[in-house]
């Protein structure tokens, strides 16, 4: 976990207005429920952290109960281009600090609730956007062009997925 800075926390405090407000509209929790989310740490997750887009992360309390210690976003997210997604990163936070802990079916059943079904598809583009930030070397496919952004050269190890082309290290700077 890192410390959100000032404008880190401006941008998760305008995500959580909002997130409750949508969780309000879906009629999905009470007011008690809303106002335990209110309180709620929020922080960011460290920018090296490309595998995971959120976490709620718990603490056992006294009476050995579990409490929630933080709800973490990564920091990538607390942009505009990323906005619609963070909602629904955070939105997902929440209904696991409301309880659900497990990914199961009742968990996808809620999630599924979220109104903006676009941005419960873009995990997968910010990972992509997130290695693509981070990576120093394109493995690019001479026949049918498709690059992967890495951070270590492939030494012509690998091959591409689709066409079987062994793939050559293209410095990203000039990869764009
Ligand atoms: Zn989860
Ligand atoms: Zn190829």
């Amino acid at each position: 976990m890192a410390r959100a800075n000032p404008q880190q926390k401006v941008a998760l405090e305008q995500l959580r207005e909002d997130v409750l407000g949508t969780m309000q509209d879906l009629s999905l929790v009470g007011v008690q429920v809303i106002s335990a989310l209110e309180d709620l740490p929020l922080g960011v997750l460290r920018r090296s952290a490309t595998q995971r887009h959120g976490v709620t992360r718990w603490r056992r309390g006294a009476d050995g109960t579990l409490v929630v210690e933080t709800v973490d976003l990564h920091p990538n997210l607390l942009c505009e281009a990323w906005n619609s997604y963070a909602k629904f990163v955070l939105y997902h936070e929440f209904l696991h600090a409301l309880g659900w802990r497990a990914h199961d079916m009742h968990f996808r059943g809620l999630e599924a609730l979220w109104p903006d079904a676009a941005a419960r598809r873009l995990g997968p583009s910010f990972t992509q956007a997130m290695r693509t930030n981070r990576a120093t070397w394109m493995w690019s496919c001479s026949t049918c062009d498709q690059r992967f952004p890495r951070q270590k050269r492939g030494n012509g190890r690998y091959i591409c997925r689709t066409c079987r082309t062994p793939l050559l290290d293209v410095p990203v700077h000039d990869a764009q």
